[in-house]
């Protein structure tokens, strides 16, 4: 998608400086792998992003939607459309009464340290994961027993039709790491919190644990996307991969971790599929011993053949 009438007509919608093109998507996510996108937009309030996506679909234009890119391995080939980023310039946070309300590109840490400022105990569990509050949702981020369908209010998206519409917890369909807003293809622009009284110091407390817990557990020194793939019933996926004897292994610069084997790390150079080979390899080594068939959390952008 490089229509330079298309582009004019996106720079007249979004602040013009906001708008990159060829911009390399290794800059975008925590795996520092992917190719360019054709057009990069980064948008700052709900009008841009209603009259970005009315035009995107007028055009027939293809978009995606990012948070902070923590959880996307982009094809080294990049991606031909509009990625649309609903990160730290849509971001912030406040109370409502007792209910946090926070836009989606605010991060799952600033929301968790929000809560724990007004002394609202729930959200410990997501200090210390990467994503944006609309990227949590759309995955139901979870993490310690925490899952964000058990703090979520109510969330306010744009259907796939253009209509912009509160959805409750019920509403949202939350599964493992998966959401309705996920599966039919909502955008996420905010998010409200219901969370119970605690004290400041508790909560500041089982936040520090966990963080620490993170540290001592997780590569957390090499570029990834936490882990992988998501928990197979009855399993655990480090442990399977461990247990078949792939901690360490590498394809190009895409390894294995040797501290946490449910996390696939970039060492330093590795391109998109290295890291598409190397998962692929893991599920078949694992599905071979165990016949465990291991899922991806990780989401696929762009062609990997
Ligand atoms: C070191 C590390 C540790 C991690 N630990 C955990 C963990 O403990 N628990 C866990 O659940 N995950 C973990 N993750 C994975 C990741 O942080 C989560 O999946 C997070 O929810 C992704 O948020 P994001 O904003 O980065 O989304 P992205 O990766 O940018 O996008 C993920 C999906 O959400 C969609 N999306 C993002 N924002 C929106 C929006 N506003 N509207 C509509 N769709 C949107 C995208 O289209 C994409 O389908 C970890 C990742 C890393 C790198």
């Amino acid at each position: 998608m490089k229509d330079p009438a298309i582009i004019e007509q996106i720079k007249c919608i979004v602040t013009p400086e906001n708008v990159r093109i060829n911009e390399p998507m290794s800059l975008h996510t925590t795996f520092r792998i992917g190719g360019p996108a054709d057009v990069y937009v980064e948008i700052i309030n709900e009008h841009e992003i209603s009259r970005l996506i009315d035009l995107l679909k007028s055009k027939d234009v293809p978009y995606f939607i990012i948070g902070n890119g923590s959880n996307l391995l982009v094809s080294d080939k990049g991606y031909n459309g509009v990625i649309v980023e609903i990160g730290s310039g849509y971001s912030g946070l406040r109370m409502m009464d007792d209910i946090i309300v926070a836009k989606a590109g605010t991060t799952m840490s600033k929301l968790s340290h929000f809560a724990m400022e007004n002394e609202l105990t729930g959200l410990e569990f997501a200090g210390g994961i990467p994503g944006t509050v609309g990227g949590g949702m759309i995955m139901n981020a979870g993490a310690y027993g925490g899952e964000m369908r058990q703090v979520a209010y109510r969330v306010k998206v744009i259907m796939p039709d253009g209509e912009v519409k509160y959805l409750t917890n019920t509403e949202m369909g939350f599964e493992y790491r998966n959401s309705r807003a996920k599966r039919e293809g909502y955008i996420v622009l905010q998010a409200e919190f219901m969370l119970h009284h605690g004290d400041r110091q508790v909560i500041e407390g089982i936040m520090r644990d966990l963080t620490a817990k993170r540290k001592e557990k997780q590569p957390l020194e090499y570029p990834s996307a936490g882990s992988t793939f998501k928990r197979p019933q009855g399993y655990y996926a480090g442990k399977l991969i461990s247990d078949s004897g792939l901690k360490g292994f590498t394809i190009g610069g895409a390894q294995v971790s040797e501290k946490h084997a449910g996390f696939l790390i970039n060492t330093g150079n590795a391109t998109a599929k290295d890291m598409y080979d190397l998962i692929a390899k893991v599920r078949k080594e694992v599905h071979t011993r165990y016949g465990v068939t291991l899922e991806p959390e990780v989401i696929f952008l762009g062609e990997f053949d």
